[in-house]
């Protein structure tokens, strides 16, 4: 019987699994990364399932002689030496993606909050103020949305805003000019997506190419009165400039999911996961908070934490390891 060993494993994950298919197989699950564990289990492992803190390094998988896969629970794999498992033919299968239809629907949440100030409305009914002055809100029917980048959750977003009646313009480096005229939107040059856009939505991935996509030389070029949607990462936007942006009018609010500073995150999952410092984010968004604006939402980046998109990470890997039992791998890296 092949020997499967799923190392930070969860509780939720390991009745996952325990539910799946796989558990035929008995596979042994250890709350540690592979570079703590007994030497034992090391040894016999076949299959191994890892997070991104097991560092499945040169060291490690020399402990692992049986090794034959490596299903990773994550998008990344920057945590296994590549080369090493390429001369052992060992195979590596991830999750490319679990979570773009998750992270769109929250981009609405945002824009819905702030295009009905649902968070002013809450905090006034709850202390017991049901007036309705200077809570009104704009239709997102007609209105303009701007999307920069055109991935997995852009075209996602995409699809969407058609669905409230919104016009679709959006930028990418890369554009689909298939997806453009399958989901109904035009790419637009980067400047007139913003002067053209209500709602500028960020999607693209963050590097030293999009860092400060956003920023004080070109604020001045949106749209006055745009909200600001940054459920990507933090890092896209120039902080200072979103702050000039607001005082001045520029920007009539923002929804931010993801703030400045947090670039350290490399998977969503790791929010969760015991190892993360939530002492880091906790700082950042006490720092960000103090703004305090009424028009800004701020949620601590939880666009992918939805009870099925933690369900797709497992899900896949699970199929992973099936698929490369049935002599088929999947979602090879
Ligand atoms: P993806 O790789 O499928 O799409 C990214 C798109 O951005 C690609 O089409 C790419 O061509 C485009 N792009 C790259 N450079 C660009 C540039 N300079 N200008 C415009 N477009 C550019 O990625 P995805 O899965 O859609 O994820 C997008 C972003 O969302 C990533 O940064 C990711 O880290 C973030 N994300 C956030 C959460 C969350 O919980 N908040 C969850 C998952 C992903």
């Amino acid at each position: 019987m092949t020997k499967i060993v799923f190392f930070e494993m969860t509780p939720v994950e390991r009745d996952f699994v325990k539910k799946s298919a796989l558990r035929r197989l008995r596979p042994v699950f250890l709350e540690e990364k592979p570079q703590e564990a007994d030497a034992g289990v090391l040894k016999q492992a076949e299959i191994a399932s890892v997070f991104i803190y097991s560092t499945l390094r040169a060291e490690t998988l020399r402990r692992m002689p049986r090794l034959e896969m490596i299903a990773t629970r994550s998008t990344g794999f920057d945590h296994i030496d590549l080369a090493v498992c390429r001369k052992r033919k060992i195979t590596i299968s991830n999750v490319p993606s679990y979570g773009e239809n998750s992270v769109a629907e929250h981009t609405f949440a945002l824009i819905l909050a702030l295009s009905r100030k649902v968070h002013q409305a809450y905090f006034r009914t709850i202390r017991g103020d049901f007036s309705f002055e200077g809570l009104e809100g704009f239709d997102l029917n007609g209105k303009t949305i701007g999307i920069i980048g055109t991935g997995h959750i852009g075209l996602h977003a995409a699809r969407i805003a058609r669905g409230f009646g919104m016009r679709v313009i959006a930028y990418d480096v890369r554009p689909s000019a298939f997806m453009a005229e399958t989901l109904g939107f035009e790419y637009v040059p980067f400047e007139r997506l913003l002067s053209s856009s209500d709602i500028i939505s960020l999607h693209a991935p963050f590097n030293p190419q999009t860092r400060h996509m956003i920023n004080k030389d070109n604020i001045c070029k949106i749209k006055r009165g745009a909200l600001l949607i940054n459920t990507a990462r933090g890092g896209l936007v120039e902080t200072e400039a979103l702050a000039l942006a607001l005082d001045r009018g520029i920007l009539s609010g923002a929804g931010l999911d993801v703030l400045e500073g947090e670039e350290l995150i490399k998977e969503e999952r790791q929010i969760l996961s015991k190892e993360f410092s939530m002492e880091r984010l906790k700082t950042l968004l006490q720092n960000h908070i103090l703004l305090n604006r009424e028009n800004v939402v701020i949620t601590p980046h939880i666009a992918f934490n939805s009870h099925e998109a933690f369900q797709r990470i497992i899900g896949t890997t699970v199929a992973n390891i099936e698929a490369f039992l049935a002599g088929h791998p999947e979602n090879q890296v």
